[in-house]
């Protein structure tokens, strides 16, 4: 049986006790002492913390923070500079949204970053996560966070069935009839905290967690069969040619089109990339290729292979040369990394 109020009341003592201490959090005795969460960091905190780890997405934090102490300063930035700083985090798109994002509070919200779910939800790149999350935290409004931890977490204290992606919806619901307004920003962090410490995918600390009592599956002893998923298709594959031309240090990148995958990122040029292996006979620049280097990148939903062919050239010209390649996304990264071997003019 599920006492909503014993359960409430057990996560919050845990993340009093025990809660993550992260630079964009207000701990609960912090918040006790009148310090109020600032929408903006949280907002940016979540963006970058999705699809990865918080130790790789903490040092983008500072870095954008202390670059734009304000979402205005945000808005007022070049676009180019804001997309090459997000460089190695992935998923470019959010980096094109944040800035649009920016651009919307300072125009239609006069600066003001909202905090109320309904408004956020209307904001660029704002989705139900990301819009509750917000909302909790930063105007402890009752709103029902779900994210990938928290969906670990419910499935098992509920033991739920349906499988993912299509019984989204149902365990959402179930997540919901646990929302109070009793401390909602406090208890959205500790959900999402029993699910990135605890109630870990492949080994649960189930002797340690505070919904012990209650957790149907750790009762079966099966807390690790839920989430239930439903079978992935194999990872499709796709072939491409990537192009590295040097000019001493330099390599000669360009912008890639707004539309489509890394759109609006600097890049090496490439091939299109296709379902099968072509000939790279179609190479964009008339030069004595020679092959230099593979790469295998795995993007959400396929996965790339690119053969990277390497030249040089004498002298630079007015295209855009680039001699630090950790300002280029992950997969261009690897591609410059691999072309480490000289080519004949
Ligand atoms: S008892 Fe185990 S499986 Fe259940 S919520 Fe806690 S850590 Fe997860």
């Amino acid at each position: 049986m599920h006492n909503v109020f014993d359960m409430r009341a057990a996560i919050l003592r845990w993340y009093d006790d025990q809660g993550r201490t992260l630079p964009w959090r207000v701990r609960p005795e912090d918040r006790a002492a009148g310090v109020v969460p600032e929408p903006y960091a949280i907002w940016l905190s979540e963006v970058m913390s999705q699809q990865t780890t918080l130790a790789h997405a903490t040092p983008y934090w500072t870095a954008y923070l202390s670059t734009f102490p304000t979402v205005i300063d945000l808005a007022d930035a070049d676009r180019e500079v804001i997309l090459s700083m997000w460089a190695g985090l992935g998923y470019y798109a959010r980096a094109r949204n944040l800035h649009k994002c920016a651009g919307v509070v300072r125009d239609e919200h006069g600066g003001v970053f909202p905090t109320d779910e309904k408004t956020l939800l209307t904001l660029p790149g704002i989705g139900p996560y990301t819009a509750a999350t917000i909302a909790a935290i930063c105007a402890e409004e009752a709103t029902n966070i779900v994210d990938g931890n928290v969906e670990r977490v419910i499935s098992r204290i509920f033991a739920y069935d349906d499988p993912l992606p299509k019984g989204r919806k149902g365990l959402r619901e179930l997540a919901g009839t646990l929302v109070r307004d009793d401390r909602p920003g406090d208890y959205g962090q500790a959900l999402m905290d029993l699910g990135a410490t605890i109630c870990s995918p492949k080994s649960p600390t189930c002797l340690i967690c505070p919904w012990q009592t209650w957790c149907v599956a750790h009762a079966a002893g099966e807390s690790v069969k839920y989430p239930i998923k439903t079978k992935k298709k194999p990872t499709p594959v796709r072939y491409g040619y990537a192009y590295v031309l040097r000019c001493g240090d330099q390599i000669l990148v360009e912008r890639r089109p707004d539309k489509g995958l890394l759109g609006g990122m600097l890049g090496v040029p490439t091939s299109a990339w296709g379902e099968k292996p072509t000939d790279h006979s179609a190479a964009p620049m008339k030069r004595n290729w020679e092959k230099i280097g593979e790469v295998v990148h795995v993007f959400t939903h396929f996965e790339l292979r690119l053969d990277v062919f390497g030249a040089e050239k004498d002298q630079i010209d007015d295209r855009m040369w680039m001699f630090d390649p950790s300002g280029l996304p992950t997969v261009f990264s690897k591609v410059v990394k691999s072309a480490h071997k000289k080519t004949g003019p």
